[in-house]
């Protein structure tokens, strides 16, 4: 059978070259282009790319697998090089690839006068913040009360989003193969009347962390990857490692601890 495919562009010139170069190399090699049931997805331009594409295919998680080509600096998802575009077309043509699985976030809303939850999944992480004045929520892990949070916001974050929003938050960097996710601060206030934690929590993959807003007046800001939405009348915010994963299509072994070295510290060596 003849493989589908389709390529999200960043949309800026050089992306959008690169698109066409992949789209005739592939065509060229029999492969069929189908946006709406494609078996691949190339997205070219960087990580940002990335998760937009990947927000479109959430639907076929189970039939899409996902490659990235950087058009920018080297990225976590976005970590093929243009020149490698003829190895990576004759590869793709053979059929010659593995699937790496990563896990995602699963986040439900539970609103007042709403039986059932509107539910989200993540690549990078969820957030939540207040427009105005401190955040103040319950932090519940597995019904237990643990925390009353005061400050500017909270992240929960994927092994794989470790890399984003949660290390500028001082979160751990986790292994994309560990099925965890992460609980990070922003900014909590602690003195003699209020306490937090303060440290990143990593949760393994049977745990359900719940934030319960004190006064379901507040109106808050949540953002799940590159989307951000405001919400009201929140009764409480469900985080759980989803049941849904992402595949990845490796072509060439790139480990996961190289690609941080080289992204953060290094790739001269
Ligand atoms: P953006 O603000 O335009 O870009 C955020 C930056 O994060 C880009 O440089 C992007 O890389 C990089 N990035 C995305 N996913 C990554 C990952 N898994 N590991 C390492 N770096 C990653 O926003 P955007 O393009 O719409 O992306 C949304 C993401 O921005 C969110 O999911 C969040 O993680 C991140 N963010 C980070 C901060 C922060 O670090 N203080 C604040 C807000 C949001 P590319 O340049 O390759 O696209």
């Amino acid at each position: 059978m003849m493989m589908k495919f389709y390529v999200a562009s960043k949309g800026d010139h050089k992306s959008n070259m690169i698109k066409s170069m992949v789209e005739k190399y592939l065509l060229d090699l029999d492969l069929e282009i189908s946006q709406e049931a494609p078996e691949l997805v190339i997205s070219v331009g960087g990580d940002g790319t990335f998760l937009h594409t990947v927000h479109d295919y959430f639907h076929r998680l189970e039939e899409t697998a996902f490659i990235g080509l950087h058009t920018g600096h080297l990225g976590f998802y976005a970590d093929w090089l243009p020149e490698e575009i003829e190895k990576l077309v004759i590869a793709i043509s053979r059929r010659q690839f593995e699937i790496k699985e990563y896990p995602l976030l699963s986040m439900s809303i539970h609103k007042e006068g709403e039986t059932k939850p509107e539910k989200y999944l993540a690549l990078n992480e969820a957030t939540i913040k207040k427009i105005e004045g401190s955040l103040v929520l319950d932090v519940k892990i597995n019904d237990m009360h643990f925390e009353r949070f005061r400050g500017d916001g909270l992240c929960v974050s994927t092994p794989s989003g470790s890399t984003a929003y949660n290390k500028a938050l001082g979160g751990a960097i986790v292994h994309p193969s560990l099925s965890t996710m992460q609980v990070t601060e922003m900014s909590s206030i602690n003195n003699r009347v209020f306490r937090t934690i303060g440290s990143p929590l990593i949760l393994p993959s049977h745990h359900i962390c719940q934030f319960v807003p004190v006064n379901r007046d507040q109106k808050f800001v949540l953002t799940i990857d590159h989307m951000t939405k405001s919400v009201e009348n929140v009764v409480s915010l469900e985080y759980t490692v989803a049941k849904e994963r992402i595949r990845f299509a490796r072509f060439r072994p790139f480990p996961f601890w190289k690609r941080v070295r080289d992204s953060f510290i290094s790739d001269e060596y």
